[in-house]
């Protein structure tokens, strides 16, 4: 059976019971909307753990003016039925006054990790996002988190938190779930009118193109993110913000040759909507 918390309290109390019981606890953190990308997540987390928290909050400290806060897509009766049939213990929905003290004065600034990629059109993005994600990790005191790789470089700054700020739990990464034609899931699809659901397509040929390339041997940053500005630039509707590849362990633009563990990663507007997808590559793998 499936619970629904609203409260902090509710959660801890859930928490102390099943640690009581000896069981492992894993969490994945959600703004809702789920999709078979959060599907894959709670299956991985309900694989490895005893009970899995799934917690369904649209974050209002990670949106910067004039992004979509308010517009972001909700449906909590959709949400829950996903994670009960995905065998989720419990799913943590608060409001934001239960989570955000209105005097709050605490803040976490991500340095570096940051400051490359969406961090540069999103400043205050990553800080945003690693608030309520330490705040999810002392209220379910996880052993294992679970996060997509869809998200890349919000996967490498919680990794990067996580080490930094010592807390007891591992971090899973899980792999970017597509639709058929390639376009990676996301909530943010459904704002996509019919012609540009199908221009939307141009950003996974792009990965796969800059994928290839490295797979294939290159090891020219620029030759490989020149192939995948072409690609891009033969969508209309395409509007590229960036095209790069930066290091895993810094996030910075590699120079010269690739001879480490990178990030190619992408963010492109279709109309209105702005989309992200990436691949890793490791030249040593
Ligand atoms: P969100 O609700 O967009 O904040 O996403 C919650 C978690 O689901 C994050 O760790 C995302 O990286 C992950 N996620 C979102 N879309 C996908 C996807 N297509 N494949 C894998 N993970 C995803």
């Amino acid at each position: 059976m499936t619970v629904v918390a609203h409260t902090i309290a509710e959660v801890r109390q859930a928490v102390s019971q099943w640690r009581r019981e000896g069981k492992t606890i894993g969490l994945v953190p959600t703004m809702g909307y789920l999709h078979e990308g959060h599907q894959s997540l709670i299956d991985q987390a309900v694989h490895d753990c005893d009970c899995v928290v799934v917690s369904v909050f649209v974050n209002p400290t990670q949106f910067g003016p004039g992004e979509d806060l308010e517009s972001y897509p909700r449906d909590f009766n959709h949400d829950f039925a996903l994670c009960e049939a995905a065998g989720a213990a419990l799913v943590f929905h608060p409001e934001p006054e239960e989570l955000y003290y209105p005097n709050r004065s605490t803040t976490i600034h991500m340095a570096e990790l940051s400051e490359e990629l969406c961090g540069k059109s999103r400043p205050i993005h990553f800080d945003g996002v690693c608030l309520v994600v330490a705040k999810l990790f002392n209220i379910v005191t996880p052993d294992k988190a679970y996060f997509g790789q869809k998200d890349a470089q919000q996967l490498l700054i919680i990794k990067r938190m996580v080490r930094d700020l010592n807390f007891p739990l591992e971090v899973v990464g899980c792999p970017i779930i597509r639709e058929a034609d390639g376009l990676a899931k996301s909530s943010r699809n459904t704002y996509l009118s019919e012609a540009e659901r199908q221009a939307a397509v141009v950003l996974s040929r792009a990965i796969a193109c800059g994928r290839e390339l490295a797979a294939s041997g290159e090891r020219d940053p620029h030759a490989i993110t020149q192939a995948m500005r072409e690609v891009l630039a033969g969508e209309p509707l395409a509007d590229v913000e960036y095209v790069e590849i930066v290091s895993q362990a810094c996030v910075k633009p590699v120079e010269g040759l690739i001879d480490e563990p990178i990030l190619c990663a992408i963010a492109v507007r279709i109309g209105t909507t702005r989309l992200i997808d990436n691949f890793f590559f490791d030249p040593n793998a």
